[in-house]
Parts: C-alpha cells; sequence; structure tokens
C-alpha cells in the first residue's frame, strides 16, 4: 500500500506543515490511514497525526471526516464532551501524492487494549460505570446538539484520556521529542544520526514493554502477583474515529456498524437513527463488564451470518415482536410472515440477568440491576430504547457504591449456558430446500 495513492511512508523525525509536526512513532493504522505520534513544536505538545492515503476516494473520505470533526470542535468550545479534538488539518505532498492529514489531541490505549490488558475478565463494575458516563456524555452531545450518528461504536474507537503531562512524552517521559534534525538530511534521507538510531531503538523497546504489558501510556501498571492492576486508574475516555459518522438527516450507508455491534434495524433494512449508536453502546458496556463480546455471529450449515444474529439476539433478548421482524426491506430473506426465522427454527432461550449470573458469575444483584439498565437499550424498537441524555439519569449510571459492589465471585464454577459463543447445531438450522 506504500505506492502511488497508497500510504505516506513516514520516518521518525519527519516534519510536516511547514515543520511544525515532528513524527515520533507509529500509533495505529486503518484501512485508510496510518496515525503517528507527533511533536507539536508550536505548542509544546504530543498530538496524533492521521495521514490518510492520496487516492481521490480517501481524500473523498477525509474531507467528509474532517468536516465531522471541524462540526464537533465548533460544538464544543471547552472541550469538554468526551469527543475527540481535531487540532489543525493540512494537505502534504509525498512521493505518493498529496495526503490529506488530521492532527488530533492525542489519547491513550483504546479500551479493547483495556479488556485485552485484563485478560478478557470483565473490568469492575464501577469502572464500566465510569467508562458508560464518558461515552454518553459524547453520545447525548453529538446526538442531541448536532444531529449526529457515530455508526462505528466500538471498543477500538474509544480511547482513554492519556493521564500523562501532554507535554511530556506519553511513552516515557525520558524519551526526548526529535527536533534537531542532522545538517544535510532536510527531509528523512537515507542516513540516521547516532542520536536518532538511539532514540528509535528507544522507543522500540519502550513500545516492546507496552505490547508485553510492562507499561503503558495509561499508567497501567502489574501489581506483584502478576495480576492486572487498574486500580487508582482514572477511567476517562473519548470516542473518536468519525470517518463513518453522518448526520441523521443526511445519511450515506444501509449497511453500518460493526458486524458485532450492528443493531437489528441495520440487518432488517428498516432504517435508522441515534438509536443505533445507543445498541452499539450496550454492547460495548456488555463487554466491558464480561470481557466477552455480547454477540459472536457465525454462519452455519443453512444459515447466514445476518439470521445467526438474529436469532443471537433473540435467544437473550426475547422473541422479536412480529411487526418489526417482517417490517424491513431484508425481513422476508430471514422471516416467514408468522414472524419466525426461516432457518434457525429452535432457540434458546437465556435471559440478560441469567447470563449473567449462570455464564459470567455476576451476582444476583449485580446481574438485576445491570440488565435492568441494559434491557431497554436493547430493545428491538428503535423507538422505545432511550436516549443518551435519558441514560446519564438512569440510577445504575448513577450508582455509588464503593464498599458494597463486589462485582463478581472469584471462584471459577464451570461456565454453563454457551449460547452466545458455541456455535449452533446442525439439528437447530433447518435447511431451505
Ligand atoms: P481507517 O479509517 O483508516 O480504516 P480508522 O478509521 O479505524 O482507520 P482511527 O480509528 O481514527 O482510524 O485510528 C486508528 C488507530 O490509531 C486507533 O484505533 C488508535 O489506536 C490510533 N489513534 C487514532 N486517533 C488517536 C488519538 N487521537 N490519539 C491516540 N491514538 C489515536
Ligand atoms: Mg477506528
Ligand atoms: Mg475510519
Amino acid at each position: 500500500s506504500y505506492r502511488k495513492g497508497g500510504y505516506h511512508a513516514v520516518r521518525i523525525g519527519d516534519s510536516f506543515n511547514g515543520g511544525r509536526y515532528v513524527a515520533q512513532r507509529k500509533l495505529g493504522w486503518g484501512q485508510f490511514s496510518t496515525v503517528w505520534l507527533a511533536y507539536d513544536v508550536q505548542s509544546s505538545r504530543y498530538v496524533a497525526l492521521k495521514i490518510m492515503k492520496s487516492a481521490p476516494q480517501f481524500a473523498q473520505a477525509a474531507l467528509h471526516e474532517i468536516e465531522v470533526l471541524s462540526a464537533i470542535a465548533d460544538g464544543d468550545p471547552s472541550n469538554s464532551k468526551c469527543v475527540v479534538r481535531l487540532v489543525d488539518h493540512f494537505k502534504h505532498t509525498g512521493p505518493n501524492g498529496q495526503h490529506l492529514c488530521m492532527v488530533l489531541e492525542f489519547l491513550g490505549d483504546s479500551l479493547l487494549r483495556l479488556v485485552k490488558y485484563n485478560h478478557y475478565k470483565g473490568l469492575q463494575l464501577n469502572k464500566v460505570r465510569e467508562i458508560c458516563k464518558c461515552i454518553l456524555i459524547g453520545l447525548d452531545f453529538l446526538h442531541r446538539e448536532l444531529g449526529i450518528i457515530h455508526t462505528d461504536l466500538k471498543l477500538e474507537n474509544i480511547l482513554l484520556i492519556s493521564t500523562i503531562d501532554p507535554g511530556k512524552d506519553p511513552i516515557k517521559s525520558s524519551l526526548v521529542p526529535i527536533l534537531e534534525r542532522p545538517e544535510g538530511n532536510p527531509n528523512g534521507g537515507v542516513t540516521m544520526s547516532i542520536v536518532e538510531k538511539k532514540l528509535k531503538r528507544r522507543a522500540k523497546r519502550a513500545v516492546a514493554r507496552i505490547s508485553e504489558g510492562r507499561d503503558s501510556m495509561v499508567g497501567v501498571r502489574e501489581s506483584p502477583k502478576s495480576e492486572r492492576c487498574l486500580d487508582g486508574i482514572d477511567m476517562k475516555c473519548k470516542v473518536v474515529d468519525f470517518g463513518n459518522a453522518c448526520w441523521d438527516s443526511k445519511q450515506f450507508a444501509e449497511e453500518i456498524q460493526t458486524r458485532q455491534y450492528r443493531a437489528p434495524e441495520v440487518i432488517l433494512r428498516s432504517g435508522y437513527s441515534f438509536s443505533v449508536d445507543m445498541w452499539s453502546f450496550a454492547c460495548i458496556a456488555f463487554e466491558l463488564a464480561t470481557g466477552e463480546m455480547m454477540f459472536t455471529p457465525k454462519s452455519g450449515q443453512g444459515f447466514t451470518e445476518d439470521e445467526d444474529h438474529l436469532a443471537l439476539m433473540m435467544e437473550v433478548l426475547g422473541k422479536m415482536p412480529r411487526k418489526i421482524a417482517i417490517g424491513g426491506a431484508l425481513s422476508k430473506d430471514y422471516f416467514d410472515r408468522h414472524g419466525d426465522l426461516k432457518r434457525i427454527r429452535r432457540l434458546k432461550y437465556l435471559s440478560l440477568d441469567r447470563l449473567l449470573i449462570n455464564k459470567y458469575k455476576f451476582s444476583e444483584t449485580d446481574a438485576v440491576e445491570f440488565a435492568a439498565f441494559l434491557s431497554p437499550l436493547l430493545d428491538f424498537a428503535p423507538e422505545k430504547r432511550p436516549t443518551a441524555q435519558q441514560c446519564l439519569q438512569d440510577p445504575w449510571i448513577n450508582f455509588r457504591n464503593l464498599t458494597l459492589n463486589k462485582a463478581k465471585s472469584e471462584s471459577s464454577i464451570e461456565k454453563v449456558g454457551s449460547v452466545m459463543k458455541g456455535g449452533r447445531s446442525k439439528a437447530q438450522a433447518k435447511s431451505t430446500d
């Protein structure tokens, strides 16, 4: 992809936008872009530099993302709404063409990384609550004040706020920003100075430490017993990645959202609104609390991934009301006229609170309270789902109890109820012909 129309190759120490930003190391990448940690010489802060591929379709996508991010920045002058802040944007010409670049405030690890770091065990409910509150503040702002639907909420797209001084190096405060480039090597030529080589090695080691879980830019530390220690970490986060966002009044795609976080009305093509984000939000909350995705549909003999997905939903949430089941443009592909799935006939029902108790070892109280918070968000009728504003008033979100809230029993009782993960037996599927 590092060719004409593709990614821009970046070397540590390369400078951008007339020398204002100096590349430090790669933070991540996607289909359209690479994201770099860069030092902003003007503000003496670290920033995230998202460099898009150069072909016209990527430039088009970047312009859209910049438009959304600009609306967000204009609507949130105090930068307090739990949504990433666009600092700057510009064009950068390189050997592969002209690349649109976005400069974003630098944030920390993603929630996916946090859950991985926690060995997919599920976070304490108090931490889940704090994270949920931040996401809801972001969603309330996007939905109610801007009319924007994110459409791609998932753990990777929620980043923790770096607790480190933005002027200090985020991986290791001893890592000196590379500002001086050796004479005669203005554009990051082939030769590297000894200082740069040293810094690059140091950065590599720091990155290795982070990926091994020995160190982290959000301050995740390991306790002596090699148990992951998340105590004392400030669970504040922000919503990122507005590449797929749209206005409720100006939608672009029929098929939206990453599979596991996709709302039923999107699968059925019944039209969508802000409430698709609320569905994904509930999936995120479940995943944070249990360490496992809420729905992981798979195709099987005689049924598609979409059909398995609808079946999985009904197994925890109950049968979909007939009117909703048959109301979408694609309903006929999946449901008969009675509103029953055509090719998956036998469902293994297990309510959300029972699932939390049986499979994830929640206490009765925790399970009932958490399920009472999540269930309305997973209503098959999109208009019945609570809004982000309403969720912020929910008793579960506002519950404060540090001593009585013993989240889960530590005992490793045999896991039961493999409804969500186990996949479907052949007997459950009825072939079409
Ligand atoms: P693409 O659209 O190119 O497929 P994407 O839309 O998934 O990619 P982002 O989610 O915006 O791109 O960014 C990719 C990754 O870069 C993120 O998952 C994260 O690891 C990192 N990243 C993005 N923005 C920031 C930021 N502001 N601070 C720190 N890291 C960031
Ligand atoms: Mg992303
Ligand atoms: Mg994107």
